[in-house]
């Protein structure tokens, strides 16, 4: 069986984990909180890191943190994994999708202003798959609208936009560390901005808004959250950041072994790398045309006979119940791609015969 993709724990997992446990900081303060949000802040490039629960907390913590709730509108993609979406609900914002590019899979900012009504308050790019969205175009968006730019940049840890960090363009960016991700902590999130303001005040609303007064009590200015993450998942944290550059030189290795073998078969398109990208091809993803000789699924249900795991791309998300009545733009390329997409066995521990094998199973006819 080879999975679709699963975690790698090679480094200093054990001996940080082992060292909570000896220490008795095993809980939400401690060492290895703070060293985990420095690490992190420096690894990206960006003035603060707030490390929280997991991703869809990071998400939630963002839009709080910039005020956003009922009344609002956010504009994002409708090709993603639920998270984002909910979160803007969670708040009581409303989404807004808006379609994607056919070749990057990400939001098409061309296709954002058409949308924009006087009560669009943010954008929400959700860089998929490993692939940031032009942030260039929608920071200029933003500025021009006056409105925020929340990065979901979960599924693209690592990857670089004109030589800057996924998720450290916008005014927040958010990361999650789910047992799939780049780097795991088995569950976990962060978020990183470079307003310091908006940093401390996400990191005063994930801690329950807790001023300790003098005498040690507890006072609290307004309502507040428990996101913490607990020491023992940053130490993990720590141990998994240490290999991060090693782990995407991995995928990109993967992913250009699977190009090379993929890139003559009628109706199969490749995944993108745009210039000023580094795409980390977090999940090594393909689209099967019309003109490939089995449908999508056939070849999904294909792979899985011969003990292979592959996921079809995130149904669109305005289609799902809770969404229908949302407000969208023209959704045509999400709607076609969330039909021929599929992702691949990307696990970091993928052999390079494993993907020989998972290639010859896709050309045979
Ligand atoms: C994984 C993921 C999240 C958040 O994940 P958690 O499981 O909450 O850590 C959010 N958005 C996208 C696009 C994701 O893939």
């Amino acid at each position: 069986m080879i999975p679709l993709c699963i975690p790698e724990i090679r480094g200093n997992e054990w001996k940080y984990i082992k060292d909570c446990l000896d220490t008795n900081w095993v809980s939400s303060v401690g060492a290895y909180v703070n060293k985990f949000e420095d690490d992190f802040q420096k690894y990206m490039n960006s003035k603060k890191a707030v490390v929280t629960m997991n991703g869809t907390t990071a998400l939630e913590l963002a839009l709080r943190t910039l005020g956003i709730g009922i009344g609002d509108e956010v504009i994002v993609s409708s090709l993603t994994f639920i998270s984002p979406v909910n979160t803007i609900k969670y708040v009581g914002a409303e989404p807004v999708f808006v379609d994607v590019c056919r070749d990057t899979w990400v939001m098409d900012a061309d296709k954002i202003e058409e949308i924009i009504t006087p009560k669009t308050k943010a954008i929400l790019p959700v860089h998929i798959y490993g692939h940031p969205a032009d942030m260039d175009k929608i920071m200029q968006i933003a500025k021009k609208y006056n409105l925020y730019v929340i990065e979901d940049a979960t599924e693209s840890l690592g990857s670089l936009y004109k030589g800057k960090a996924a998720g450290t363009i916008g005014h927040i960016g958010c990361y999650s560390f789910n047992g799939n991700k780049l780097i795991t902590t088995g569950a976990g999130g962060m978020l990183v901005t470079d307003d310091e303001k908006l940093g401390e005040k996400a990191k005063y609303l994930s801690t329950q808004t807790k001023t300790v007064l003098e005498n040690g009590g507890f006072y609290h200015e307004e309502i507040g959250y428990n996101f913490r993450m607990p020491n023992l998942l940053a130490a993990m944290g720590c141990a998994q950041l240490e290999n991060v550059e090693e782990y995407i030189k991995i995928k990109r290795e993967n992913a250009k072994l699977y190009n090379s073998l993929l890139k003559d078969e009628r109706g199969i398109t490749l995944p993108s790398e745009k210039e000023d990208v580094r795409n980390v091809y977090w999940l090594y993803s393909i689209l099967v045309e019309s003109d490939y000789h089995f449908t999508r699924d056939q070849l999904i249900f294909k792979l899985k006979e011969n003990g292979i795991q592959a996921r079809p791309f995130f149904m669109a998300v305005h289609e799902m119940p809770p969404y229908r009545q949302c407000r969208c733009g023209d959704m045509n390329i999400t709607n076609e791609l969330a039909l021929k997409g599929i992702n691949l066995p990307s696990s970091l521990g993928l052999r390079e015969d494993d993907i020989e094998t998972i290639c010859k199973i896709i050309k045979q006819q």
